[in-house]
């Protein structure tokens, strides 16, 4: 079954038993990034808020173990799934080894995401932690800094434990979920997911 298969087997939610979705707790305008901001805004995810048919529950990860503000951090040797295998680490720019608080915090949001029976999750992409589709690859402060298709740690956890995972930048697979959630949306077809853009395509030569 493919990413849009799997989205349009989501039960059709009601107010009274709203589709129960896991949020980065920054794409709901909450400041918790590196930086005490919310991380820009977002639409394609703050639009979530507005409609009683999902129950939102929001997550920082970083926050949790780092608190806020904090370092920037990025993977350094694969993806979040290398992290959680031992095979990769979690750096700070100035180099402090987080790999085992951002460990911490991905078992923590798989906690909350099974305490609360979760049906999807909409995460910030390109974070060490949340990102699902596209992370940098070691430190983005790096003159010659490059990505990676992958997953960061919080993300690959929950992937693993069977939690579909897509991104605020996910437009195609975004529309699926509104018309879920809203019988009145009509979903735009020419709408595309962030691995369907040109710079995705051209970059990863995919
Ligand atoms: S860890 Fe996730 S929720 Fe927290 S600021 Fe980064 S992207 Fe947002």
């Amino acid at each position: 079954m493919n990413e849009r298969e799997q989205l349009n087997e989501l039960r059709v939610p009601s107010k009274d038993n709203p589709l129960r979705m896991l949020m980065s707790a920054c794409l709901t305008g909450i400041t918790c990034g590196y930086d005490g901001s919310a991380n820009g805004e977002y639409p394609s995810a703050l639009k979530f808020l507005n409609y009683d048919t999902v129950k939102i529950t929001r997550f920082c990860p970083e926050e949790f173990s780092f608190g806020s503000p904090r370092e920037m951090c990025d993977i350094h040797g694969g993806a979040g799934i290398d992290v959680l295998n031992g095979k990769a680490k979690v750096l700070t720019a100035s180099g402090k080894d987080w790999t085992d608080g951002m460990i911490q915090a991905s078992e923590k949001m798989l906690e909350i995401a099974k305490n609360e029976n979760i049906e999807i999750a909409v995460l910030m992409d390109i974070s060490a932690a949340c990102g699902s589709q596209v992370i940098y690859q070691g430190n983005r402060f790096d003159d010659n800094k490059t990505y990676q298709i992958g997953a960061g740690v919080c993300a690959a956890q929950l992937i693993r434990n069977g939690i579909k995972v897509i991104s605020q930048r996910d437009f195609a697979s975004l529309e699926i979920i509104y018309a879920k959630i809203d019988y009145q949306h009509v979903i735009d077809p020419t709408k595309i997911d962030h691995h369907e853009t040109e710079w995705y395509k051209n970059y990863f030569k995919v």
